[in-house]
């Protein structure tokens, strides 16, 4: 048994209504514990944190951290990774590795871990990729992870839902996310991606028909959000609609909410599909925001995180391969689609977002526009989504300018003046207090992901806990944590990395009866390229499992 406390910080736990009040947080065997009857116990250890801001580790909702898409971009983009400033040279017990907009495995968590961040979620690993994922999880120490899998376009649910049996749909589903031991379920453009592949016309509203399957977008959208409630699965659909980063997106966004009313439905990136115009007159392109924003206001299952653009270079992946295309196709640079047989794709593409650019200001000025008009800061997470509008490494950034709108005008200013006219963000001057950064980084996406034990300081908790010193500077303060806990371990310490312990696995436990195995497993064999015996995974097969338990019994 040991023991640590922290004294006398300022803790902001929102969870468990605690705005910046003094006092103790009490750790024991990696859990956070009541403080202990015996006024005169002494801890194994005591971190002095008075003047200290004390707040739960922080929890990414949606992050590309491991997989093939991952790989494939480090593989196609070494030259974003040389020179000293990107490298990571072996120091005592840890690895050597690159940064960058892709930093290497055990970089990725070096580098969570030093900004407080200590649970991170892949938001898009193909069922297929799964043990590749899981094995590189086992590389990337002292945060915990968690992957969703893409099922928007698998050919087993496509077929399901054409057969309009929600019972199949379920069972398709459970079967494949515990098969990929997988957290949450996953939809990219869902049938969209399933029809580029095949050479079809692009998906470009609801009801448009997959021609192979004879399903439409909404149908499998409908049948797997459903099934996600049915289940009971902790997190609801992780949803990326239609049209991504297209002009006039907006449209179908709203329409791709409505269609999914009565579910817990969470969008990704958000704003990625918050465009007005036309895709024929980028000329037009502007904030639409406002109606979307308030819609999700007026809708308490919807949640949202914001995928932020900050200006830089990075590395666009995504699991909508023809949006991958499309972007490759405008820019100019260099493409890379990884295909996964009978689900997905994924598209790799360099981007570097320019503040001179009307349309990459545009989108940074509709992120913080997101994160300023939803009323309630637990329905709107941090995201950049990682790497695609700039990497995690951004957030201190980010958190910055929602506290400070004179930072914000000052970043406006120097903007080409159309996006100034095109988007509402400089009559927003809502500033965000320290409870709310608490909320919109840890407190919230961790509710969000369903994830009980993350994300607050009460008892029973992870013991995952970020120290901050104060800063008038907001970046500088939650870019230099001064002390991390993980797991009641301190890993920082004074600024720096000190130990690097592997984190855990977290996946959603269910019961697939072996009928429903046997039967699946012979489909997936009729179209797949390998042996269905080397498809499901084990428990052995993840680094320090961990089952999170469902909302209630399917
Ligand atoms: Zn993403």
């Amino acid at each position: 048994m040991s023991t640590l406390r922290i004294a006398g910080g300022r803790v902001i736990d929102p969870a468990n209504g605690v705005n910046d009040v003094v006092g103790d947080l009490w750790i024991e065997d990696g859990r956070v514990t009541a403080p202990p009857a015996d006024p005169g116990f002494r801890a194994d250890r005591t971190i002095d944190a008075r003047g200290y801001v004390v707040m739960p580790g922080g929890v990414d909702v949606h992050s590309h951290i491991a997989g093939s898409k991952v790989n494939a971009a480090r593989i196609m983009r070494p030259e974003e990774r040389r020179g000293e400033d990107r490298v990571m040279r072996r120091w005592r017990s840890f690895r050597s590795g690159t940064i960058g907009s892709v930093p290497s495995s055990f970089t990725t968590g070096y580098l969570y871990a030093g900004l407080g961040y200590t649970t991170a979620v892949d938001a898009a690993i193909p069922p297929m990729g799964a043990r590749h994922a899981h094995a590189e999880f086992g590389d990337v120490p002292l945060v915990d992870k968690a992957m969703l899998v893409l099922m928007g376009n698998n050919h087993l649910v496509l077929d399901a839902v054409r057969e309009g049996d929600p019972a199949r749909v379920e069972r398709t589903v459970a079967w494949l996310l515990d098969s990929a031991k997988g957290y949450g379920v996953k939809a990219v453009n869902p049938g969209g991606v399933e029809q580029w592949k095949l050479g079809g016309d692009r998906i470009a509203s609801w009801d448009d028909r997959v021609d192979q399957f004879d399903v439409s977008p909404r149908e499998i959208v409908v049948a797997l959000a459903r099934a996600v409630d049915s289940l009971g699965l902790p997190h609801p659909l992780h949803f990326h609609g239609l049209n991504l980063g297209l002009p006039g997106n907006w449209a179908q966004t709203l329409e791709g909410m409505r269609a999914l009313d009565g579910h817990r439905i969470h969008m990704a990136h958000i704003q990625f599909h918050s465009y007005g115009g036309t895709p024929d007159a980028p000329a037009d392109f502007d904030s639409q925001v406002g109606p979307l924003a308030d819609y999700v206001n007026a809708h308490a299952g919807i949640t949202v995180d914001v995928g932020q653009v900050m200006f830089g270079e990075t590395t666009s992946m995504t699991a909508d391969g023809p949006t991958g295309h499309y972007l490759a196709n405008l820019l100019r640079r260099k493409w890379y689609n990884h295909d996964v047989e009978q689900e997905d794709g994924c598209g790799v593409s360099p981007i570097v977002y320019q503040d001179r650019n009307f349309v990459h200001a545009l989108q940074w000025a509709i992120g913080l526009e997101w994160f300023l008009r939803v009323e309630d800061p637990w329905r709107v997470a941090m995201s950049t989504d990682h790497p695609n509008g700039a990497s995690f490494r951004s957030y201190p950034e980010v958190v910055a300018l929602l506290m400070d709108k004179n930072l914000r005008d000052e970043t406006l200013a120097r903007l080409p003046e159309r996006v100034r006219t095109r988007s509402g963000l400089g009559d927003l001057s809502r500033e965000y207090s320290l409870t709310e950064v608490a909320i919109v980084t840890r407190a919230g996406p961790a509710r969000i992901l369903g994830l009980a034990h993350k994300g607050h300081l009460g008892p029973g908790a992870d013991a995952d806990v970020t120290i901050y010193a104060p800063d008038v500077d907001r970046r500088r303060m939650f870019a230099l944590p001064r002390w991390v806990v993980k797991g009641g371990e301190v890993v920082v310490d004074d600024g720096e990395l000190r130990s690097a312990p592997g984190g855990r696995t977290l996946y959603t436990s269910l019961d697939v009866d072996a009928a429903t195995r046997g039967e699946l497993s012979r489909k997936l064999a009729e179209g797949a390229s390998f042996h269905p015996a080397n498809f499901g995974l084990g428990l052995d097969d993840l680094a320090g499992p961990f089952a999170v338990g469902r909302r209630r019994p399917g």
